[in-house]
């Protein structure tokens, strides 16, 4: 009986601890060289426009559309 409350207790640790990890995780650094900088979803250049208007993008605009595509779901 303990056995299995013990089990159970140290998965949710062991998941609650990987949330936290997770959020703690610094972003994953841009992959760029002198060129320009590179789409972290698709491995594309990102267009230097995107770049002046979001300084800090990591993904090219299609990437993040599908992105934000999936994050709020289908409707209908
Ligand atoms: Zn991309």
């Amino acid at each position: 009986m303990a056995d299995v409350v013990d089990r159970a207790a140290v998965e949710t640790d062991a998941y609650i601890a990987d949330c936290i990890r997770q959020q703690r995780k610094p972003i994953e650094p841009p992959d760029e060289d002198q060129y320009g900088r590179y789409c972290l979803g698709c491995g594309c250049k990102i267009n230097l426009l995107r770049l002046v208007k979001v300084p800090n993008a990591v993904r090219c605009v299609p990437c993040e559309t599908l992105g934000e595509t999936k994050e709020h779901g289908r409707r209908g």
